[in-house]
């Protein structure tokens, strides 16, 4: 097919977009790819629509390759399904809802976990319909709080969603290598550098999963990696419980430690005040922090806004909480800061000067306490003493202070032993392209998803579901292919294979450059040509091819006038000239074509 400049509706803009934060992003709004309609909301233009066609061929591909089928559910779904798996609560403000002209409840669907399973239900009865796939390549909705980076994070975007649905333990482990081995093809495909971690399962309940991260220092998911080939998502690093340790401190003493609120004041009065008696010197790992959260859990009958809990985590001093390791230890719940309010109808907590002695769900706060694992019974701390200007040393976990439990929360380090015993952790940044996890029974069981099994009795049929983020694919495709003059696309989901430009007022360039389009197009290749005549100059075709990013252009110019024509390679920037009559077959083999 050939597509010409003169009519493709686009408009590339010389400008970047004002509130484009990533150079990716940018371009695809600059190269007229797509066009934001609402913050998170994008619309595809032509070129756009091509790329992303591209990807979803590849992705359809690979899962109808492991024997998926593919249909298509709808994106506006009753609310019934989703209240009986507790979605309906627990995706709280992430939710779409929306009220139809008879007053129901309904959502836009933000995964469908629960229309599959219903469809199953619905259909199949016996083990002999299993092991099945399925999967749809369709809108999503999700109300994100923060949405980023155009395509990257969207409230509205495409996902290629698989479900797999198996009798047995054996049959669903056996679905889930078909996805991941089909997952290693696309993205091996698509043409960005990836990882595959250990993930939480999140919301979603269920235990082995995994994801495929993008390598990109503006990811907003942490990966931790260690020399054996662990890799995880720093939300499912579970830090080893720290062995007990011998009690060497004496009995726990307070201290006055005035104007002392925060871990640096207070390592600097200690080390001035009350040096140890050890000779080394105090440092923020030898304090013990005690952060307060409120919990806010998913709405009930009691609790329309939701019940809100305070929730005290004690982590080593040179530590912060991770919000995003909490987020996935206390959901469906939220964790929102702990408000003035909030200390006010607590007065037992001394602001800057908490400590174990009022924490706890026994204690006299009455306030859950849970500390980090690494906090060995045994070790000593320096903490609040729960009174203005004074903090409590030697005070030692097990003997003078326990605490309801342990939470997964403090951040994770460069350096950290890795949980496996094999060395430091190295720690990157990725997307989350891709997740696959075992859900087991969650759905069916909430559902009534049986089967009859070869004896005549009902299981619960055991699921599998597996995402692509379709849609952040083109944005990280972009993010990764790109230079500072524009994008340039993977050879497979470009969305021309060639980019010809006329570049010259004489008709005779016009005509050769017409007559190699037409001759690629019969030899089935995608063609893009620049026929913008009058105004436009050779400069700004130019320009604009180097923006959109076809990987390979072909000039015809000047040249002409001695047979030859120009072929660039977009990525290198190497051009050579070609004979006009050996042109066609120069592109095709630049473009690794057989045809
Ligand atoms: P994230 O942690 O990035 O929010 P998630 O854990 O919510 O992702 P899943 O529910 O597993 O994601 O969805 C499957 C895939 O859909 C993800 O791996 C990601 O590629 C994509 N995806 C999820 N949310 C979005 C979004 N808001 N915009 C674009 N793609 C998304
Ligand atoms: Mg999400």
């Amino acid at each position: 097919m050939v597509t010409r400049m003169s009519s493709l509706f686009v408009r590339t803009l010389r400008e970047d977009p004002a509130d484009a934060e990533l150079p990716g992003h940018r371009l695809l709004v600059r190269a007229g790819y797509v066009r934001r309609a609402a913050p998170g909301i994008y619309s595809w233009l032509p070129l756009g629509l091509r790329v992303l066609r591209k990807v979803e061929a590849i992705i359809r591909e690979e899962m109808e390759a492991i024997g998926s089928q593919e249909l298509s559910f709808p994106a506006l779904l009753p609310k019934e399904p989703y209240e009986a798996t507790g979605r309906w609560t627990d995706y709280g403000d992430n939710l779409f809802r929306v009220v139809d002209r008879k007053d129901a409840d309904m959502l836009l669907g933000p995964t469908h976990e629960e229309m599959f399973c219903l469809a199953v239900k619905d259909m199949y009865t016996s083990y002999k319909d299993l092991p099945l796939m399925l999967f749809q390549v369709q809108t999503k909705y999700r109300d994100e709080a923060r949405p980023r980076a155009g395509v990257l994070r969207g409230r509205e975007f495409i996902m290629k969603d698989s479900y797999s649905f198996d009798i047995d333990g054996a049959g669903l482990q056996k679905s889930y290598d078909a996805h991941r081995d089909a997952y290693i093809k696309i993205f091996d495909r698509l043409g960005f550098e990836y990882v595959i971690v250990h993930a939480d399962s999140g919301a979603m309940g269920g235990s082995t999963s995994e994801e495929f991260l993008a390598v990109s220092d503006n990811g907003e998911d942490t990966f931790v990696r260690d020399a054996s080939g662990y890799a995880a998502n720093v939300e499912a690093v579970e830090v080893p419980q720290a062995a007990p340790v011998a009690v060497t401190a004496g009995p726990a003493h307070v201290e006055d430690t005035p104007d002392t609120p925060t871990i640096e004041t207070l390592v600097t009065a200690l080390n001035a005040n009350h040096p140890r008696a050890d000779g080394r010197t105090w440092t923020a790992a030898d304090t013990l922090k005690n952060v307060l959260v409120t919990l806010v859990h998913p709405a009930d009958e009691d609790h329309p806004e939701g019940r809100r809990e305070p929730l005290a985590i004690g982590v080593p001093g040179d530590r912060d909480v991770d919000a995003k390791r909490l987020e996935v230890q206390v959901a469906p719940a939220v964790a929102e800061p702990f408000e003035e309010a909030d200390f006010a109808a607590h007065p037992e907590l001394a602001k800057g000067y908490i400590g174990p002695g009022v924490l706890g769900a026994q204690n006299t706060s009455g306030i859950r306490y849970l500390l980090d694992p690494s906090v060995a019974e045994g070790s000593a701390w320096v903490t609040g003493a729960d009174e203005h200007g004074k903090h409590v040393l030697d005070l030692v976990h097990g003997r003078d202070f326990t605490a309801d439990g342990t939470i997964q929360a403090a951040e994770i380090r460069e350096g950290d032993p890795s949980p496996t015993g094999s060395g430091a952790l190295t720690l990157a940044r990725g997307v989350e392209m891709g997740h696959i996890f075992q859900l087991g029974t969650k759905y069916a069981e909430a559902l009534g998803l049986k089967v009859l099994d070869e004896n005549g009795t009902l299981v619960t049929v055991t699921m599998g579901s597996y995402g692509i983020g379709v849609t952040r694919a083109v944005g990280v495709i972009a993010e990764d292919n790109h230079d500072e003059i524009g994008l340039v696309w993977p050879r497979e989901i470009t969305p021309f294979d060639v980019h010809i430009v006329a570049a010259g007022k004489g008709e005779e360039i016009f005509a050769a450059a017409g007559d190699l389009a037409a001759r690629l197009e019969a030899k089935g290749v995608d063609v893009l040509y620049d026929d913008r005549a009058g105004k436009v100059s050779p400069g700004v075709k130019f320009k604009d091819a180097e923006l959109i990013g076809v990987p390979t252009i072909l000039v015809v110019g000047k040249g002409l006038a001695d047979g030859v024509v120009e072929l660039k390679d977009r990525r290198t920037g190497e051009r050579r000239e070609v004979p006009v009559d050996d042109a066609v077959g120069a592109v095709i083999a630049e473009i690794g074509g057989t045809r």
